[in-house]
């Protein structure tokens, strides 16, 4: 063994079963682990540090590229709801909920943190930098959000930018890009993103034209609309120059159930045109958002959303209505539906809920297709009754979708959320098992992984992760948390 020049000690794992995240057969090997590198796979003889792997699976840390964390990697350092997954990194500023400008960003982010102080920060690059500072449990890498931006250009005008506006937005996005920001998220069901027509978002996304920067989109209509929304989203990267990213694909509502095979189909044409397009999925069938974004779906005869598929997942001055969905508040207020909703929403305007809007077929359906990666959209409230998403999405694919279901092949759900998105995401010599590549390294146990908690009882970490290593640290001993933060703030190479 090479004499170590390692600040950290060589760590080895010992008779593991790798899945180097490329979506290949698994093969026998130790992994050692120096100086935040995995600098041998192969066999070792002897080690500073040994870890007996046998029957283990070792993979590259989880990728989870959908995520709401902007604010919880600098509230909750350790960022355990995550790294006790197997998550490694973590896209943050999705659904055009962004980091900066900070004024702007820090209200969206008083949703999920009502109480937290904040350190104020200088556009993504001082996101970034308080990061490289105050290091999370978890790697980050960044997308600007869209409505962060509007808001801090136009406020909450429904209208078109002026060209002052449109340039104050292109110029933060450029401070973002600079700073090495991974794309562009938009939020098309929230305010103000969704004032945001297409042609402002072709303008937009344009600035990111040949820097690798994507753009992502929480689209318009997830339910009857679905189709016409991958249409406006595969145009806008078209027309942009960029590639696409679309979040958490779904039909949402009874009446667009199925609509994935067609929105899957889209998908394929623009791919076969030449568009980078792919998509992300939490694998559940329900989903969670703000009570604000719902009540408006759940009026009328065509209405998208049923008032029952609505559960109040937090509610910080009401702990009593978190897990009740709206008929049940009904009942107890002696008021219908629609007026518990909007009371609800009166006294708790920051509320969140679960939504119950999916179809088990159509989960799979879009699991199923080579274009989809995971992505939790976890909502890092870490009481009440969040939705398990948040803690269980990656034990879930390994558990359920691959091992009992054998949706996947085990290979394939771990490059589902290792290599591929990566790859998408520009994050160089992340998300592979090989010499020099960052010791991003998730073990667990393929015959016993699984996620644990429910809808109705949703904050418990999965079972079956046993060891987590980021950058070489490991931050996950026997199934617990070791006080390690060793995530890096990622950027786009430039
Ligand atoms: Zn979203």
């Amino acid at each position: 063994m090479p004499t170590a020049r390692s600040s950290t000690p060589t760590t080895v794992l010992k008779n593991a079963t790798v899945y180097d995240g490329t979506g290949a057969d698994p093969f026998p090997a130790d992994v050692r682990i120096a100086d935040g590198r995995i600098d041998l796979v192969g066999e070792v003889v002897s080690a500073a540090r040994e870890i007996d792997a046998t029957g283990l699976a070792v993979a590259p840390g989880f990728i989870d590229v959908h995520t709401h964390d902007d604010f919880a990697a600098v509230v909750h350092p350790d960022m355990g709801f995550k790294v006790r997954g197997g998550v490694t990194t973590c896209v943050v500023g999705n659904c055009g909920m962004g980091c900066a400008p900070f004024s702007e960003a820090s209200l969206l982010a008083r949703v999920f943190h009502p109480n937290a102080k904040l350190p104020p920060w200088e556009g993504h690059r001082g996101y970034l930098a308080y990061l490289d500072e105050h290091p999370p449990g978890t790697n980050v890498a960044v997308l600007a959000g869209h409505g962060s931006l509007r808001l801090a250009a136009m406020g909450v005008a429904r209208s078109e930018p002026t060209g002052k506006q449109m340039r104050r937005m292109k110029s933060d996005l450029e401070e973002g890009l600079d700073a090495g920001v991974v794309g562009l998220s938009t939020g098309l069901i929230y305010e103000p993103s969704k004032y945001g027509r297409t042609e402002e978002l072709i303008e937009l996304a344009g600035v990111m034209r040949g820097t690798g920067a994507l753009y992502a989109s929480h689209m318009r209509d997830e339910g009857l609309g679905l189709l016409d929304s991958v249409r406006e989203t595969i145009r806008i990267g078209e027309q942009a120059g960029v590639a696409v990213q679309i979040s958490h694909h779904k039909a949402s509502g009874r009446r667009a159930w199925g609509l994935v095979s067609e929105s899957l189909r889209l998908i394929e044409a623009a791919q076969e045109r030449g568009l980078e397009v792919h998509a992300d999925q939490y694998p559940y069938t329900a989903g969670s958002t703000v009570l604000s974004a719902v009540l408006s779906q759940t009026v009328g005869a065509n209405a998208p959303l049923r008032l029952a598929d609505v559960v109040i997942a937090s509610a910080a001055g009401h702990p009593d209505w978190e897990g009740q969905s709206l008929p049940s508040l009904a009942t107890k207020w002696g008021v219908d539906a629609a007026e518990a909703g909007r009371r609800a929403l009166a006294e708790e305007p920051m509320a969140t809920v679960v939504l119950h809007t999916m179809d088990e077929e159509d989960v799979r359906t879009v699991l199923r297709h080579p274009s989809t990666m995971i992505g939790s959209d976890g909502i890092p409230i870490l009481e009440g009754k969040p939705h398990p998403r948040l803690f269980g999405t990656f034990a879930r694919i390994l558990g359920r979708y691959s091992r009992e279901l054998g949706l996947l092949s085990l290979p394939e759900a771990i490059h589902r959320m290792t290599g591929f998105p990566a790859r998408k995401f520009g994050l160089v010599g992340r998300g592979v098992v090989c010499e020099g590549a960052a010791a991003d390294l998730v073990v667990f146990d393929p015959a016993t992984v699984r996620d644990t908690g429910t809808f109705e009882d949703p904050i418990h970490y999965p079972e079956g992760i046993v060891h987590v290593f980021v950058n070489g640290v490991h931050t996950v001993r026997d199934g617990g948390l070791t006080g390690a933060t060793a995530g890096r703030a990622l950027r786009r190479p430039g």
